[in-house]
């Protein structure tokens, strides 16, 4: 990675794109006088929200420790995928390589953009085998390599992530969306080693704030001036804004529902694991389980006639269902179908 240069990757329009910008948001003293976005002076959500977040930014950078100029938010990470792909691949030219199977809006995003998706399968444990990694990068041409860890939907961390990133001649997005429920590091710590890495995390998933949309990338100060160049302007509305901040503040609530979630998650295994339907509880670092059943079809129709809604991943993984931890009662519920039905 010696003679790494992020402009090299980049495509050339987006190269020379000029990022719009908002003058109240680099300097407003306290009252002065809005005029200029053509804004009704009346409400309480009248105003356009910052377009570089800097408050939630700054509580971000105090919070993880890391450079405000290396922080992006985005209207959930999802966002920040789409973005990621915009930036490095070029429409009908360049490719993305995937984990597979992987959560599924990495294609989805590189389909709009009409990119190539290559997809690395993973061994039975859903590892990465490096080999095959080899291979594809000395066959295959792509710009942005996607690593979910932990995975979705399997569960379990990408080993040897730095292995990974060390060898990929291109940008490698670590996503991070369950980082919080596991006992492994994040690779935020590699962020000064690595130009080429980009971290995701999300509010959706630990932080219980699905609904507000907020995610964040953590990169090089160059890849997060991209991606700033090419957000939306107001792509994170100000109640959001405001309400990450707030939880920001007080940590107490968000540790208090981890530790529930992984409580109940803890509960909710030793209750899977004496179920005759069970064939398979995967290993997971995650907020979710993927169970492989005797008979996934079966299972997934008898939970949706109680109106419990799994995710089936068959026939991509073989009877295989995920499903994620909830309250204890909705716990119970599941646990109470599964029980009784006859596979
Ligand atoms: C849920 C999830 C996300 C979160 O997306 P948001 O847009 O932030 O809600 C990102 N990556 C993975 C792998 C996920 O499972």
């Amino acid at each position: 990675m010696t003679t790494f240069t992020i402009n090299n990757l980049v495509r050339e329009n987006i190269l020379q794109l000029q990022p719009y910008i908002s003058y109240r948001d680099q300097k407003s003293p306290e009252n002065a006088v809005l005029l200029d976005a053509n804004e009704s002076p009346f409400g309480t959500c009248n105003r356009y929200p910052d377009s570089t977040q800097s408050k939630l930014k700054n509580k971000l950078a105090e919070y993880k420790n890391i450079a405000q100029q290396c922080i992006a938010v985005g209207n959930g990470s999802d966002e920040l995928i789409d973005l990621i792909i915009k930036i490095f691949c070029e429409p009908k030219k360049d490719a993305i390589l995937v984990m597979n199977p992987s959560f599924a809006m990495y294609g989805f995003y590189a389909a709009i953009n009409e990119n190539e998706v290559i997809r690395l399968n993973l061994d039975r444990n859903f590892e990465i085998r490096k080999e095959d990694f080899i291979a594809a990068t000395e066959k295959t041409v792509s710009k942005v390599f996607f690593i979910c860890s932990p995975n979705n939907p399997t569960g379990n961390s990408v080993d040897d992530l730095e292995f990974f990133i060390r060898n990929y001649n291109g940008i490698v997005v670590v996503d991070e969306a369950y980082i919080e429920f596991s006992e492994r590091k994040s690779a935020l710590r590699l962020l000064g080693k690595y130009p080429n890495l980009i971290v995701l995390q999300t509010f959706s998933k630990a932080w219980g704030m699905a609904g507000a949309r907020v995610g964040v990338a953590y990169a090089s100060e160059e890849i997060i001036t991209l991606i700033n160049t090419v957000k939306a302007p107001y792509n994170v509305n100000s109640i959001s804004q405001e309400l990450i901040i707030t939880m920001l503040e007080d940590e107490s609530l968000f540790n208090k529902n981890l530790r529930s979630i992984l409580d109940e998650k803890e509960w909710l295994k030793r209750e899977l694991m004496n179920l005759e339907c069970i064939d398979t509880v995967y290993p997971t670092d995650a907020n979710f389980f993927l169970i492989r059943f005797n008979n996934a079809e079966t299972i997934y129709r008898a939970l949706l006639t109680e109106n419990i809604f799994t995710s089936k991943r068959a026939p991509q993984i073989p009877q295989c269902i995920r499903i994620n931890v909830g309250s204890r009662e909705e716990n119970q519920k599941l646990i109470n179908v599964l029980k009784n039905v006859k596979s």
